[in-house]
């Protein structure tokens, strides 16, 4: 299935929602429903959120919202986000009498792991229709949806606050991972984006090539394949590829292709040669691609050198700094006279 999840930063405007301790409901929930949607949206799952600013809108509105955008459809997910008043049992969430606690135990089980006290999940029916959902976030959307209503602590307990206010981003991290789970697809943790050596890891998107990857991320289709150990070309959606950092050394001896560049202009730039770069490239043509990345070799990594118009032995032998008799002796030289794209031992 290819699940879709609906994020509902609860209250808004002057509904503030519940509010204590410094915490203002409507605020914090917007909050980490933002950080939320970049987060599924970073793994390639589409989201839509009920409000991104700070306004009223009402139950039918959201409800409507919901249902025009993704229909009454099982691969539907919506996480309706809340703090409560009472209780301070920690973590709650509350699932539909449609739907199985699955979700709802894993989203628990995820926000336990990080340290916030949880209860088993819940159901609550309608007291003036017991065959129906207590919430409208149940209750009114259609009949094949999953949502839950993920209570992540109490405002009015000083202890629930202080954890809410320093950890609501890591709750939030939590019932990621859990939705991720879920639906069966490849979770990738917020510090392996940030940092360190597995940090760029890359999922792969509807529409993706190799070749723009790559180019996102400064590598080369070759680098890419050889890490990720692929044989062929072909990529599958939701494919996790690993991306190689980059150090800034490394960094500055990549160019990318601008409009109007030539290899032979790039290659006067960094004071190399075009057949050096189409080496050290593997390009079997000299036509360029804006866009495309072009390593640019350094001067420990090069072992040949291509005489070009104007080169001397003596700028030659200045350049990578040995003598000229040194330079032509490495290659059987007999005389000082030069050939343009005669190629040179260093
Ligand atoms: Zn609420």
């Amino acid at each position: 299935m290819d699940y879709k999840i609906v994020i509902d930063a609860s209250h808004g405007g002057d509904d503030i929602g519940n509010s204590a301790n410094g915490i203002v409901e409507k605020d914090l929930m917007l909050q980490i429903s933002n950080y939320m949607k970049d987060r599924f949206e970073s793994m390639g799952i589409p989201v839509i959120m009920t409000r991104e600013t700070d306004e009223i809108i009402t139950p039918e509105e959201r409800v409507e919202k919901i249902m025009n955008t993704y229909g009454d459809n099982s691969d539907v997910i919506i996480l309706s986000n809340h703090v409560t008043s009472g209780g301070g049992a920690g973590a709650e969430v509350v699932y539909a009498l449609r739907n199985s606690s699955a979700l709802s135990n894993l989203i628990l089980e995820e926000i336990e792991n990080t340290g916030q006290n949880t209860s088993l999940p819940y159901q609550r029916r309608l007291p003036s229709n017991t065959r129906k959902d207590y919430y409208f976030i149940h209750r009114d959307t259609g009949e094949y949806t999953q949502p839950v209503m993920i209570i992540y602590g109490s405002v009015n307990n000083p202890d629930e606050a202080a954890k809410l206010k320093n950890s609501a981003l890591e709750y939030a991290e939590a019932v990621v991972k859990a939705v991720m789970q879920y639906i069966g697809k490849p979770y990738i943790s917020q510090d392996m984006n940030q940092n360190g050596i597995e940090s760029n890891a890359y999922v792969v998107q509807n529409g993706d090539t190799l070749y723009q990857i790559a180019n996102r991320y400064n590598t080369t289709v070759a680098e890419l394949k050889r890490l990720n150990q692929l044989t062929s070309d072909n990529l599958q959606i939701g494919q996790v590829l690993k991306i190689p950092t980059v150090s800034k050394e490394q960094k500055d001896s990549l160019y990318t292709v601008k409009s109007g560049d030539s290899l032979y202009k790039i290659a006067s730039i960094y004071d190399t040669t075009v057949s050096e770069l189409m080496k050290y490239n593997n390009l079997s043509s000299n036509l360029l691609q804006v866009g495309q990345v072009i390593r640019i070799p350094t001067v420990n990594s090069r072992d040949t050198y291509v005489v070009r118009s104007g080169d001397s032995l003596w700028n030659i032998a200045r350049k990578f700094n040995i003598t000229v008799d040194e330079l032509k002796r490495k290659n059987n030289l007999t005389n000082n006279l030069l050939q343009i794209g005669q190629v040179l031992k260093i």
